[in-house]
């Protein structure tokens, strides 16, 4: 591994490090992150920015100005933990029963305030203007959309997002110019029949064989409907139905979620459900009802925004830099992406002596390597100097 984390991040890494720890105790789930919110607008008031409070209820908005003329870039971390018991033991554990930053969120903010106070040590050599974006409320809620709709964009012509990534390790970056995350979408299916005696299923709409064809069915999207170069998901997660081992069973419930890289795909696994759904209950003489609910967009990368971020990801770790991570997990940085050119990045983030991967995202363990803040925190600030000094 040939790492070169910036000299004016190495200064400021024990600063990086305990602020990650701090917010890594006191974990905050979506729309209450006022702690983690108060840290970081302390942190923002003390370095000089002008800094803009409860912008998506629990979001925090930082300005620093530079001393010349150019554009507003923005860079986002969101703040929001999960509801897990942290079951690591590590010296900085949660103090919060049951909540835990399990996806490195507060590594995403830590990195984040980082950035801003190397960035205002160069603030007279930048042209334009930075806006640093604390977001609340990404696991689920769109805490994204809160802000975007309370303006946080204008004025805004790019923005740059990072997730610290346990599937990789160490000295390592994936991005790729399209699709990198997908969508993720909630489904909802109700089977009706008619239920009877095991023993006799004349005159009976057995629900539970009803609802067998409809799962195998719905497997035919991925592999029969859509493209195979393009990569889709349909899961159903749950089944719930039937009272016991002799009655037929009147009534069964399924929850899945569905994930594509691409509205069109988005919109056909759609049609498709209800297609199949109707065709199902047809067949089989059931009522079935198909809710569809749409969650995060799929996160789609602007060509150009990517390219800078290669070339400022390859000086701090070298060649290689923007090996795509791809993965079928959805993120609310997709709203931003949407309204104005956006680029998502990934930064390797395995722990130490482990497996990459083994110690996943939304685990009790979770965990990552500190290190990875730093180069993080080195990709963000040579991006801005690339960007915006002259
Ligand atoms: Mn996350």
């Amino acid at each position: 591994m040939n790492l070169n984390i910036r000299p004016d991040v190495i200064i400021i890494q024990d600063a990086i490090i305990n602020t990650r720890r701090d917010i890594h105790q006191h974990p905050e789930l979506g729309f209450r992150e006022l702690r983690t919110a108060k840290l970081v607008a302390d942190k923002l008031k003390a370095l000089g920015l002008e800094v803009q409070t409860e912008v998506g209820r629990t979001g925090v908005v930082g300005l620093l100005e530079g001393r010349g003329y150019g554009p507003t870039i923005a860079l986002r971390a969101d703040m929001d933990a999960l509801p897990i018991q942290e079951t690591g033991n590590p010296p900085y554990k949660s103090k919060k029963d049951g909540v835990m930053h399990a996806c490195g969120h507060d590594g995403h903010t830590a990195m984040l305030l980082g950035t801003a106070e190397v960035l205002i040590g160069m603030k007279d050599r930048i042209h334009g203007k930075i806006k640093f974006i604390f977001q609340p409320a990404e696991e689920g809620q769109g805490g994204a959309r809160v802000m975007i709709e309370e303006g946080v964009l204008e004025d805004v012509a790019e923005i740059y997002g990072i997730h610290l990534w346990n599937y990789q390790k160490l000295g390592t970056v994936g991005v790729r110019s399209g699709p990198i995350l997908a969508s993720a979408d909630i489904i909802n299916i109700v089977v009706k029949g008619t239920g009877g005696h095991g023993a006799a299923p004349q005159g009976t709409v057995d629900a539970v064989v009803v609802a067998a064809h409809l799962i195998s069915a719905i497997q035919t999207i991925v592999s029969r409907n859509t493209n195979p170069l393009e990569s889709t998901v349909v899961t159903i997660g749950k089944i719930q139905g039937g009272s016991n081992f002799n009655i037929i069973a009147d009534k069964v419930i399924l929850n899945g979620t569905t994930r594509a890289y691409t509205e069109a795909n988005r919109q056909l696994i759609k049609t498709r459900l209800q297609e199949i759904v109707d065709g199902v209950a047809a067949t089989y003489k059931a009522e079935i009802t198909l809710k569809y609910f749409d969650g995060y967009p799929p996160t789609v990368n602007d060509a150009a925004l990517t390219e800078k971020v290669i070339t400022a990801a390859e000086k701090i770790v070298g060649e290689g830099a923007g090996s795509p991570f791809l993965s079928m997990g959805g993120e609310d940085f997709s709203y931003y992406a949407q309204k104005i050119p956006g680029c998502f990045f990934f930064i390797g983030s395995a722990p130490e002596n482990v497996e990459p991967g083994s110690v996943p995202h939304h685990c009790s363990h979770f965990n990552i390597e500190e290190q990875a803040l730093l180069v993080g925190c080195s990709v963000y600030v040579q991006l801005i100097e690339d960007l915006l000094i002259k």
